[in-house]
């Protein structure tokens, strides 16, 4: 695999780099300048692999990060698609729309919640869950409610959803936040009693079963356990954002349900459409009520062909098992990491390999947003979030063979950066 090496490397590097580039000197200039992008372009998809428009061909270990659940031209999925397409597209919420309840009616089946409401992207679903925790406060009469948030958390990219964002890059340049956020560092119960002691305005606490953005940073599941039932002794709202870590990623439907818990609200987005732009807000009993006519709306959102993605990547997913498949392959790939970085996990270069499933992140003791580019040029597909760990959300059809050649495509890369002086 001979893709050139990008001039913008790993997001930091990129972003910093695209930033004094002027458009004259950008290839896609009359596009707004907002994301470091690798110097190639896809040009068609075929399960696992893609091509670019040069005829290089990638393993994709990134999956359009966690959206291309089914991989890419999926033989159930194309012509599904395709026969939507040919009926109906979009119609707006003005009329009944059968594919919304067929799509929510499963998403409740397989959560054990009650109703869905659609949207489009992971912000919009996080937005909605914020109006819910605001609501459910006011209905019991809190003037000014707060949500319990998390350092390290990402849930998107609007002023609300930055606000609640755990990651000061993202907030800066966007001040004044949104007020009636109240922070608290992962995993420590002590931290979240201690609000709950003093904090009468509090009404949810809102985190992602496993942090994405932050570094694959997963949410103990004693530690849901206790929120559950510290939610339950408080009458907060539990609302878990599964934008990322949802639709099978962690080998269950859901992530949380490997804590063997029920959150009350549940943002969806990424892998429930395969590709095609959605997102959802599940919730159970409690917050079922909390919205009604009027309090919310969209016009894209819950149109027949995203519901039609919905449907049929729900179907196809339980119809080739692939939640036990994600589980199986994610134990094949992390042992095939555990063994080709033995040495660098012993010598502490690795700091950690963790993760669900397919849902994987290796630490590393040093900024690696380099490795992008060096992984694209070796014809492998993956990110780096939070500096130093390496994110791979590979689709959930990805087979044992193909996790193995993640595993021999990446390590003798991690193994040679981590041989590099420090910069
Ligand atoms: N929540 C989580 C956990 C995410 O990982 C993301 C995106 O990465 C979002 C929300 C925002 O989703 P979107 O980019 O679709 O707005």
């Amino acid at each position: 695999m001979n893709a050139p090496e990008p001039a913008a490397v790993g997001a930091a590097a990129a972003a910093a780099s695209s930033a004094a580039a002027s458009s004259a000197t950008r290839s896609m200039p009359h596009v707004m300048n907002t994301y470091g992008r690798l110097p190639f372009a896809l040009s068609h998809g075929q399960g696992c692999h893609v091509w670019d428009t040069e005829g290089r061909r990638y393993l994709d270990a990134l999956a359009g990060i966690a959206v291309n659940t089914l991989g890419h031209a999926h033989p159930k999925l194309v012509p599904a698609l395709q026969d939507q397409v040919a009926k109906l597209i979009h119609t707006s919420n003005y009329y009944e729309i059968p594919l919304q309840e067929e799509l929510a009616a499963k998403l409740c089946e397989l959560s054990g919640l009650e109703a869905a409401f659609f949207c489009n992207s992971g912000l919009e679903a996080n937005e909605g869950a914020l109006k819910i925790a605001r609501k459910f406060g006011h209905d019991k009469g809190i003037d000014r409610p707060e949500i319990i948030v998390y350092e390290r958390a990402f849930h998107g990219r609007s002023i609300a959803t930055l606000s609640a964002t755990g990651n000061p890059k993202v907030q800066a340049g966007f001040g004044p936040l949104v007020e009636g956020f109240v922070r608290v560092p992962m995993n420590d119960l002590a931290a979240i009693e201690q609000v709950a002691r003093h904090n009468p305005n509090v009404v949810a606490v809102f985190l992602e079963t496993i942090q994405g953005e932050g570094g694959v940073n997963p949410a103990r599941w004693e530690y849901l356990q206790s929120l559950r039932a510290l939610c339950d002794r408080q009458d907060w709202l539990l609302m878990l954002d599964e934008v990322q870590c949802g639709i099978g990623r962690t080998g269950k439907w859901f992530a949380h349900q490997w804590a063997g818990i029920q959150p009350d609200v549940m943002p969806l987005a990424k892998g429930l459409g395969s590709g095609v732009p959605i997102g959802a807000i599940v919730v159970g009993p409690r917050a079922v009520n909390v919205l009604g006519p009027g309090n919310h709306g969209t016009t894209f959102g819950g149109n027949p062909l995203a519901m039609r993605a919905g449907v049929e990547t729900l179907r196809i997913i339980e119809e080739d098992g692939l939640l036990a498949h994600a589980a199986k392959v994610g134990a094949v790939l992390c042992g095939a990491l555990e063994d080709g970085l033995a040495a660098e996990i012993a010598s502490g270069g690795v700091v950690q390999i963790r993760g669900a499933g397919l849902m994987i992140g290796i630490e590393l003791a040093r900024p690696c947003g380099v490795l992008v580019a060096r992984a694209a040029a070796a014809g492998l597909l993956i990110s780096v979030t939070a500096d130093k760990v390496i994110r791979i959300v590979p689709p959930l059809i990805l087979s044992a063979e193909q996790a193995r050649e993640v595993a021999a495509l990446l390590c003798p890369l991690v193994k040679d950066l981590l041989a590099e002086p420090l910069a």
